[in-house]
């Protein structure tokens, strides 16, 4: 560990109405606010190390302590939250992380601010987004993603009452369907697309994790006599300017089923758009780390859903090592890789069980829009040989998503892989990227002095 800084050294000045420059400098500074963020800052925090935690959302807990759960005594996301206020941590919310400007510092875009953030150990936490693929109708209105829907739900969208078609693959989909139903929702119907054979596959693989078993059984508990079909999936969505029926496809024959409500996800890809950024080496489409969490680059570790996507639990304790390794306590690390093995072998179950079947590839027609930010369509996408060149002659994935959405579905498609990323790795305010081309002004270079 560098020289010890002083503990949330920062300076802050005005240049302007919108663009007041924060500056910050960690002795760990911690990209992502979900489960593997907290713990990983909750961890080097109380090794008595100077963190800072960013997240762009208004409040930490990432995509599954969002909200309520935060707030209720004694659960996982309150006690991790407890522990980061014990010890200090400095928590930077609603700030998207951008750019780097020189090594070790890090530029995030909040509302009125741009935080600049120095740091000696560098710990990526930034989760994992759901996979959209497209088929005819998917950018009707109300068409949408499944934890798209669980997040509006969650933040006070009416559901009682709607009829809600689930689709797609993966544990993500009963686990909101039960949630929608419990706020009153009608659960037409969930068309799993993997098989039974593969989900009797991985229920089997989970007999060694009691407590999968056990949230399994509440799920199915809570979901008594919703439809739920495997080897199946939607093939079209219908309806004037809003939703009016789904059309799915089970047992070779199609139905239509009316519907309020379409909610689609194909399983979750890790954000690795910062990782990129930072030169971390990508394997198999995650971060590559080792036994420690460290990725390829020195001193930047990583955490959670980027090095696989593989549940809650095992982005706890990846995030406990990560932050335990940070500050050097190696062998306490250690300790907890047996945990990590146990969930580790559920992301692969994951993996193996709900991959993607080979005829969701022809669901788009050649008119059926692909990238929705430039409107690109099917057919003037399917004669290049790399994304690169489709990007150069159509602007897919070039939009204000930049590729978050449609890449993921030409990843399956064209089988295409992003070769690079380019800062800003998210739109931001002109007078942001002003910060990031001009480098560093006078003050900025003194408070940043040590990280050169
Ligand atoms: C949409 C969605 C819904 C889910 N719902 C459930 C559920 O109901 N039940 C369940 O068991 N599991 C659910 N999961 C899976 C669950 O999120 C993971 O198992 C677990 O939360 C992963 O924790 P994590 O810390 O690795 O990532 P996350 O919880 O995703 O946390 C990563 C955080 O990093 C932030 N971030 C990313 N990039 C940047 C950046 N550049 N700048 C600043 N911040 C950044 C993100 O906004 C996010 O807050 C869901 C996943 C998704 C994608």
């Amino acid at each position: 560990m560098s020289a010890v800084v002083e503990r949330c050294a920062r300076q802050e000045w005005k240049s302007g109405p919108m663009s007041r420059e924060v500056c910050h400098q960690f002795e760990v500074l911690v990209v992502g606010g979900g489960p593997a963020g907290l713990a990983a800052a909750a961890r080097a925090a109380e090794a008595s190390a100077t963190v800072g935690i960013v997240d762009d959302n208004p409040k930490l807990g990432g995509q599954i302590w969002r909200g309520a759960d935060q707030d209720a005594a004694g659960s996982d996301a309150s006690m991790w939250l407890a522990r980061l206020k014990a010890r200090g941590v400095a928590v930077i919310c609603g700030a998207s992380v951008f750019d780097l400007p020189r090594p070790r510092v890090l530029l995030a875009e909040a509302e009125t601010a741009v935080h600049v953030l120095a740091y000696s150990k560098l710990i990526l936490a930034t989760g994992a987004r759901e996979r959209f693929l497209p088929f005819l109708g998917w950018t009707l209105q109300n068409v949408i993603g499944v934890g798209g829907l669980q997040a509006m739900v969650k933040s006070g969208l009416p559901i009682r009452g709607r009829r809600v078609v689930i689709s797609g693959t993966g544990p993500l989909l009963p686990a909101v369907a039960a949630h929608l139903r419990e706020r009153g929702a009608e659960i037409m119907v969930i068309c799993e697309q993997a098989s039974w054979t593969n989900l009797l596959g991985f229920g089997c693989s989970l007999l060694q994790q009691p407590g999968k078993i056990r949230q399994g059984l509440r799920l199915s508990r809570q979901l008594a006599g919703v439809k739920f079909l495997t080897n199946a999936w939607v093939v079209s969505a219908h309806g004037g300017t809003a939703l009016e029926y789904a059309v799915i496809r089970s047992k070779g024959e199609t139905k239509a089923i009316p519907c309020d409500y379409l909610a689609c996800g194909f399983h979750l890809v890790p954000n690795l758009e910062l990782p990129m950024l930072l030169g971390c080496r990508i394997r198999n489409g995650c971060v590559e780390v080792d036994d420690l969490q460290q990725t390829a680059v020195p001193n930047i570790l990583c955490a959670g859903e980027p090095t696989g996507v593989g549940g809650v639990e095992l982005s706890i304790v990846e995030g406990e090592i990560a932050g335990l390794a940070a500050v050097g306590r190696v062998d306490e690390a250690k300790r907890r890789f047996r945990e990590r093995a146990k969930h580790r072998a559920f992301a692969h179950a994951l993996d193996h069980a709900f991959r993607l079947r080979h005829e969701l590839s022809s669901l788009p027609s050649p008119d059926t829009v692909v990238c929705r930010c430039e409107d690109v369509r099917y057919s003037r996408l399917d004669r290049y040989a790399s994304w690169r060149s489709a990007k150069l002659h159509t602007r897919c994935g070039m939009g204000p998503c930049q590729g978050r959405v449609c890449g993921p579905a030409v990843q399956f498609l064209f089988n295409w892989n992003s070769e690079s990323v380019r800062p800003p790795i998210l739109p931001v305010r002109v007078e942001s990227l002003a910060v990031s081309a001009s480098g560093p002004r006078s003050e900025y270079a003194e408070v940043l002095g040590g990280s050169k």
